[in-house]
C-alpha cells in the first residue's frame, strides 16, 4: 500500500482495537454507546430516534516522564464516553493519532500531516453523514488538532446536509475549570490539569513516582516564571508568544517541546499537587456543560424540529 493509505488503514485499525478492548457491549442509559461495540442493526435502530454522533479527537505523543503517550486520546475518548452515558449519543473513536509535529523530538510520538488527517476525518464523517447522522460533534482534546478540526467542520457544514461543531478544545461549549480551583496560566501540556484528569480517568497509567517538574527555557523570555506578569503589563505580547510557542522545531523559533522543556511537560505549576479529585471536578464540569448543550440541541424527541 502507498504510505498514505497504509497510514490511514493503521489509524482506523488502531482506533477500533483500542475502543473495542475497553468496554463490553451494553447499551443502557448508564453505559456509553461506542460505535465499534454496536452492530449495524443497533445503529439502524438508533438512527430512527437520534442523528447525533460524538467523534473524539486526540493524539499519540509524548506527555512528560509520567503520563502515557495516549493521554490526549484517553482523555478525549474517556470524557466522550461519560458524555455518551449521560445523553445516549454514540461515540465514534476513529483516530488514535493527531497532528503532533511539535512533540516529535521525543520517542514514541506519532504525527500525521494536517492535510492527511483532514482527509481521513472528513471521509469518516462523510460515511456517517451518508447513513443519516446529521449532527456531528467533535470532542477534541489536543490543541494541535484545532486547525484540522476547523477545516473538517467547515467542509461538512458547506458540503453536506449535516451540521458539525466542536464541543471540546477549539470550541466554546466546554467549561472545564470550576473557578478558583487552581492557577491555570500556562498549564498547557502534561501539566497539573492533565495529570489530575488522567489520575481520575486512567489512574493505572499515571506514574506519579516519576513526576518531574520541567526546566523551561523560552527564547521569548529567559524568565519563564515572569511570563504572566509580562502579559499583564503588555497584553499584546501574549499574541506574539502564542504564535511562537508550539511550532515545529524546523522553524528555528525555539517553540517545539524539545526546544524549551527539559522533559516535555509545559507547565508553571507544581505537578506534585495533582490529585484525582481535581481531575474529577474538571471532568464533571466538562461532561455537564456538554451534556446540557447536547440535550438542548437534541430536543425532546432526539431529533430537533426542522430536521432534514
Ligand atoms: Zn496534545
Amino acid at each position: 500500500m502507498p504510505v498514505r493509505r497504509r497510514l490511514l488503514a493503521f489509524l482506523f485499525a488502531a482506533g477500533a482495537f483500542l475502543a473495542g478492548a475497553s468496554v463490553a457491549p451494553g447499551q443502557t442509559a448508564e453505559r456509553p454507546l461506542v460505535l465499534q461495540e454496536m452492530t449495524w442493526r443497533d445503529v439502524g435502530v438508533y438512527l430512527k430516534t437520534c442523528d447525533m454522533v460524538i467523534i473524539p479527537l486526540g493524539s499519540t505523543e509524548q506527555q512528560g516522564p509520567h503520563l502515557p503517550l495516549g493521554t490526549d486520546f484517553y482523555e478525549a475518548f474517556g470524557i466522550a464516553k461519560k458524555i455518551s452515558a449521560k445523553t445516549g449519543v454514540i461515540v465514534a473513536p476513529l483516530a488514535l493519532a493527531g497532528y503532533s509535529d511539535i512533540h516529535i523530538g521525543f520517542p514514541g510520538t506519532v504525527t500525521v500531516r494536517p492535510e492527511t488527517l483532514e482527509s481521513y476525518i472528513y471521509e469518516c464523517a462523510e460515511s456517517l453523514v451518508n447513513q443519516g447522522f446529521k449532527k456531528i460533534m467533535f470532542f477534541n482534546y489536543h490543541g494541535g488538532n484545532n486547525i484540522v478540526q476547523a477545516k473538517v467542520m467547515h467542509r461538512i457544514n458547506h458540503n453536506t446536509t449535516a451540521t458539525a461543531l466542536a464541543i471540546g478544545i477549539g470550541g466554546s461549549i466546554r467549561k472545564d475549570v470550576p473557578p478558583g480551583t487552581y492557577e491555570k496560566f500556562f498549564d498547557w501540556h502534561a501539566g497539573l490539569g492533565e495529570t489530575s484528569i488522567m489520575l481520575y480517568l486512567e489512574p493505572g497509567l499515571v506514574r506519579m513516582d516519576r513526576v518531574e517538574n520541567p526546566v523551561l527555557d523560552f527564547r521569548f523570555t529567559r524568565e519563564p516564571g515572569k511570563l504572566k506578569e509580562l502579559f499583564e503589563k503588555n497584553p499584546e505580547m501574549a499574541h506574539v508568544w502564542n504564535e511562537e510557542i508550539g511550532v515545529p522545531g524546523r522553524t528555528g523559533k525555539g517553540g517545539a517541546s524539545r526546544d524549551f522543556s527539559s522533559n516535555g511537560v509545559w507547565t508553571l505549576n507544581d505537578l506534585n499537587r495533582a490529585t484525582r479529585e481535581l481531575g474529577r471536578m474538571r471532568v464533571e464540569a466538562m461532561v455537564k456543560s456538554v451534556a446540557d448543550f447536547i440535550n438542548a440541541w437534541k430536543g425532546p424527541t432526539g431529533k430537533t424540529s426542522g430536521d432534514r
